[in-house]
């Protein structure tokens, strides 16, 4: 298995400054509750499979409001540092809540970039800690026909402000047929209820083939159909993190099986600076709009 999960790629995707202070980002999970938003975070980034990296809990689980829960870590891999924030959003899509349950999300993207808004303003811009939602994880049902209502409406209060990445969370309930089915009927209800998720950028041409390919296959597979699992798993001596069924396992990290590894690679490998980068100049600038119009009025 590999021992990196691929954070010590980041210095090609950015300047030499911020491999220095190393990087800071953001990650939100969003989607009903059970839907395995909190085991994902895991298999993605709290492995216990990764020996070669050392993580330090800077704030552990912090808990800001029944709803929203902060995770912090400082990951470090091959001398390159990232600050690593998740915030779960347990029980989203509750019937009980369901009214403003989005409410909570967007207030709490927003109450980041105010308080980005006014360190900028402030006298000590150089040391500002950048808690700005980069990434939202939207996780849709497996057991729907495509997005329902809801998600169609949960989608358009963030579309705005965040970058979403969908996953069809639970993937494994699936078969390959049905996968298929429903990324082509989510991607037409993106399409024609002119939601904007987030957009792979154009592949540089002096790039080689062997990312081009790799960066067609990532466009083809959204939204990432995932498997989570909290279990490792020794199969023909080999360890794996994966679901035992009775008449086998998925792994977790076969391509066959799940785009899990697609969209790790996508997160941290190959598109965290760019999703840092529309953050700051598309969805910041936005709320930067905002704010200055409003002072002016
Ligand atoms: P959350 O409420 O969205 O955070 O969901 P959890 O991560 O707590 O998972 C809820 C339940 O779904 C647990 O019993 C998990 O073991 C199970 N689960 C999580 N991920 C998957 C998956 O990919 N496939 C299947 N079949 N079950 C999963
Ligand atoms: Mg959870």
């Amino acid at each position: 298995g590999r021992d990196y999960i691929g954070f010590a790629t980041l210095p090609d995707q950015v300047h030499r400054k911020s491999v220095k202070r190393g990087f800071e980002f953001t990650l939100m999970v969003v989607g009903d509750s059970g839907l395995g938003k909190s085991t994902l975070i895991n298999s993605l980034f709290l492995e216990d499979l990764y020996k070669n990296r050392t993580i330090s809990d800077v704030e552990d689980r912090i808990h800001k409001t029944t709803t929203i829960e902060k995770t912090t870590m400082e990951i470090e891999e091959r001398g390159v540092r990232v600050r690593l924030t998740i915030i779960d959003t347990p029980g989203f899509g509750d019937a009980v809540n369901c009214d403003d349950s989005w409410k909570v999300v967007t207030t709490y993207i927003d109450d980041q970039f105010r308080q980005y808004f006014t360190d900028e303003s402030g006298l000590n811009r150089r040391n500002i800690q950048d808690n700005r939602v980069h990434c939202c994880l939207y996780f849709v049902p497996p057991w729907g026909h495509s997005l329902r209502q809801m998600d169609l409406e949960v989608l358009k209060r963030l579309h705005r402000k965040v970058n979403i990445v969908l996953v069809i969370a639970k993937a494994d309930t699936l078969t390959t047929c049905e996968v298929e089915k429903l990324k082509t009927n989510i991607l037409n209800a993106i399409r024609e209820n002119d939601i904007q998720i987030y957009e792979f950028p154009e592949c540089d041409s002096d790039e080689d083939e062997e990312f081009k390919q790799q960066d067609r296959e990532l466009k083809a597979s959204v939204p990432f159909a995932v498997v989570g699992s909290n279990t490792i798993l020794e199969v023909a001596g080999r360890k794996i993190r994966g679901r035992q069924y009775p008449w086998g396992v998925v792994d977790v990290e076969n391509s066959k099986h799940s785009d899990f590894i697609k969209l790790r690679t996508m997160l941290i490998s190959t598109h965290m600076q760019d999703l840092k980068d529309v953050t700051e100049d598309v969805h910041y600038e936005n709320f930067r709009a905002q704010c200055i119009s409003q002072i002016s009025q």
